[in-house]
């Protein structure tokens, strides 16, 4: 019997694959290969939310549990899939440096913000106000580490197929999926855990979001350029340039206007020749009250999930699969702000519209 089944491989089913390996776990992974927005992410890792000059929720535990977990994976790979880079916050309006310097003495902010603004040329980008430089922060390849994460493991471990929930037999001490007994089943689906009959009472809102890849060989490579846009450096001579955040349109088609809008702020900053060459859009994982989702189902103790990863799954997908599988195994609470049992009336209220 295997251990466990998980349905879905962006951050959060590898992450939670990554808690079986280090374990021994025997694990199944169904995944059906249409890219998930773990794959279409830009891999920013940034513990700061630079349009208000705070820190994103729990971010210093978050970031500090994950960075040490990338280097293991680095190491264990023998590949790179951190790339660290300063972010730099661009600066619109001298105003703007009023503001970086009193953000950057706050207690909170002064690690990652540097207080000195940088007034260097950057090749590519114009020179305006200059910029305010954010430490220990950088990009993750994610699809380099999935894809590295998906060649070493046996076919037995992974079926690229669609998860048929008619095809799951729940019993009381496991689960059945086409002959395939295991001890539990984790749905890590992402926002498609909408079509998911047994979970999708929670309030998962769901952000698209829309971004370009460009290739602009003259434009730096060294920095991610934060305007009202991030440029990302990826691979070659590739940026990923991106992106929208629409909590209403749940279609992931690109469009006119989300592109005709990438390519006003993008040329709000750059000032040498570039190439479209993707222009894509997927769905945040976003939730009502921006917390996480983990846990078991209200009633069948074999269903579990993992979800909710918002904007940050980079950073804070390595702790939150620790959590999920300290609960599961060895019956530690979940923190609270992350549990699912904080939405159970709208399961009792979902039964209640099915009777
Ligand atoms: C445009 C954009 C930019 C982003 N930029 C960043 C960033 O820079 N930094 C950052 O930290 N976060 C970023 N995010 C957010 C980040 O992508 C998410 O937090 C995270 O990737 C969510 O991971 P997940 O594993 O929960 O979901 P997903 O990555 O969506 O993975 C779900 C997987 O499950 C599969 N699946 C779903 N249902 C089924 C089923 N029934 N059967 C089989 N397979 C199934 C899907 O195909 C997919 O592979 C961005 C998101 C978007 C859309």
């Amino acid at each position: 019997m295997k251990h466990s089944i998980i349905v879905g491989f962006g951050l959060a089913g590898f992450h939670y694959a990554q808690q079986l390996k280090k374990t021994k776990k025997e694990f199944l992974i169904l995944d059906k290969g249409q890219k998930g927005a773990s794959r279409n992410a830009a891999g920013v890792c940034n513990p700061t939310v630079l349009k208000r000059y705070t820190m994103a929720w729990e971010a210093i535990q978050f970031l500090e549990y994950a960075m040490p977990v990338y280097r293991k994976i680095e190491v264990k790979a023998t590949q790179q899939f951190f790339y660290p880079h300063p972010i730099h916050r661009y600066f619109y309006s001298p105003s703007e440096q009023n503001n970086w310097t009193v953000a950057a003495q706050s207690s909170k902010l002064s690690r990652f913000l540097d207080p000195n603004f940088n007034s260097e040329s950057i090749h590519g980008i114009k020179r305006q106000n200059g910029y305010g430089v954010v430490k220990e922060v950088g990009r993750l390849a994610i699809n380099k580490m999935l894809d590295h994460f998906i060649d070493d493991l046996l076919p037995s471990e992974l079926h690229k197929e669609v998860f048929d929930p008619t095809e799951l037999q729940i019993l009381s001490k496991k689960v059945i999926y086409k002959g395939i007994e295991a001890k539990r089943i984790v749905f890590c689906e992402g926002y498609e855990l909408k079509n998911n009959s047994w979970f999708n009472y929670l309030p998962l809102i769901g952000s698209k979001g829309e971004y370009l890849k460009i290739e602009a060989p003259l434009l730096s490579r060294k920095n991610i350029i934060k305007g009202s846009v991030f440029i990302t450096p990826f691979e070659g001579d590739e940026f990923w340039v991106g992106a929208t955040f629409n909590p209403h349109d749940k279609t992931i088609l690109p469009t006119e206007k989300g592109k005709k809008w990438l390519i006003s702020k993008l040329e709000t900053l750059i000032n040498v020749p570039y190439k479209v060459v993707d222009h894509a859009a997927q769905i945040r994982p976003t939730v009502i009250d921006r917390r996480p989702l983990l846990g078991r189902h209200p009633t069948l103790k074999n269903l579990y999930i993992f979800n909710g990863l918002g904007t940050r799954g980079v950073m804070m997908a390595p702790l939150l699969s620790k959590w999920l599988y300290d609960f599961i195994e060895l019956k530690k609470q979940l923190p609270e702000a992350v549990a699912i049992n904080r939405f159970e009336s709208y399961f009792c209220n979902s039964k209640k519209e099915n009777v």
